[in-house]
């Protein structure tokens, strides 16, 4: 058998007569830049959100550093996120010109609420949890700290749409949340996309002006602003995948249960929450991301046998990447987690029989 981790035609394939009647109305319209795909895509994905405004951009990096801009963050400025997240996280803050703070996360692989109120300094604007593996952190917690010190929460939730936590929808929580549509990402586009998700009009004008050259709805240059606009195209393509997105999530729930049966009674493996395991929350599973001992011999073994994985953000957390100024030794939970953990495929292509090889592969590693 082969099994990639990640089969990218299938993003295209997946859908593909809804995707290509859509693509070609939007052509034959000449319908590029903001047009009327992208506004109803941006209410679709409010009304699943359960959000008053969305917003596209570019993609979800451009999204959390817009999302910054108009918190007015900048020099100077501290904003702590967990070390285990993409260097993305990082960058934004970094090109607003503030100073990223990186913390440990916890045994869930999400950041940990003891971990940043230790963090918080006088200097502390922003809070900004990264909905790591299509779950949301604990936002209670993060909460109290952001009311109790006066910061702005900021959610990375780039792989996490739709996932909920008491009810509330991933990027719903703070001032605005980040979503990507990079291909391999929950909903994914034909190429590079990204959302913000807030509640507030005023927020939402704000970045509808940042993502379109500081401009307002008549064209007139308000502020200073960038070219980061969603294309129209990824909007249309965007918009029949929507439609199919609970049965994603379904799917991809349903995966996660397998595997979770399938691992949980390995003692060298340590695996995920599993998707009944907490009532506060229904995970999405953007990854499937286990712990394993011996994890670079088992990655061989399954290679070996078809079977494809990584370990996240190519295997290093932001404190261990040399260049970015952020190494540290005060974050040994993370160190131990990042010689353990991996990936496991987990997307809507893999079969039932495909999810048993792979299972049993793994046994048949550790005896
Ligand atoms: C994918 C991702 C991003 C960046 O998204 P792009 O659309 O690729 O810019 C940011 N943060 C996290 C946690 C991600 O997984």
């Amino acid at each position: 058998m082969q099994i990639p981790f990640f089969p990218y035609p299938h993003v295209f394939t997946e859908h593909r007569d809804d995707v290509e009647a859509a693509m070609n109305r939007c052509l034959e319209r000449g319908a590029f830049i903001l047009q009327d795909e992208l506004e109803e895509f941006e209410r679709a994905v409010g009304n699943l959100a359960g959000v008053a405004h969305v917003v596209g951009v570019a993609n979800g990096t451009d999204s959390l550093m817009l999302a910054l801009r108009v918190a007015n963050v900048g020099s100077g400025d501290e904003v702590i996120m967990a070390s285990h997240t993409y260097v993305a996280t990082a960058a934004a803050a970094h090109f607003v010109g503030a100073k990223p703070v990186l913390v440990e996360c916890r045994e869930d692989r999400l950041i940990d609420p003891e971990a940043v109120e230790a963090a918080v300094t006088d200097r502390t604007r922003v809070l900004m949890p990264t909905q790591l593996n299509g779950r949301i952190a604990d936002m209670d917690a993060l909460q109290a700290i952001a009311d109790r010190h006066g910061l702005v929460i900021i959610e990375d939730a780039a792989q996490a749409l739709g996932a909920t936590y008491r009810g509330k929808s991933a990027g719903t929580f703070g001032l605005a949340g980040s979503i990507s549509l990079y291909p391999a990402k929950l909903l994914g586009s034909f190429g590079d996309g990204g959302l913000l998700l807030t509640d507030s009009a005023d927020v939402a004008r704000k970045l509808r002006m940042l993502r379109d050259h500081g401009r307002d709805d008549e064209g007139e240059v308000q502020m200073w602003g960038v070219n980061s606009r969603l294309d129209n195209l990824q909007a249309a393509v965007l918009l029949p995948k929507l439609r199919h997105y609970s049965e994603t999530i379904a799917r991809r729930r349903e995966i996660a249960a397998i595997y979770d049966a399938g691992l949980r009674g390995l003692e060298q493996i340590g695996v995920p929450p599993g998707p009944n395991s907490d009532p506060d929350r229904m995970d999405v599973y953007q990854n499937y991301e286990i712990e394993a001992d011996r994890r670079d011999e088992l990655r061989a073994h399954l290679r070996e046998r078809g079977v494809g994985s990584i370990i996240q953000w190519g295997g290093k957390p932001l404190h261990r990447l040399n260049g970015l100024g952020l190494a540290s030794d005060a974050l040994p939970y993370t160190d131990r987690f990042f010689e353990r953990c991996m990936l496991l495929p987990m997307n809507t292509a893999l079969t039932d029989e495909e999810l048993s090889y792979i299972i049993e592969q793994i046994g048949s590693f550790y005896g």
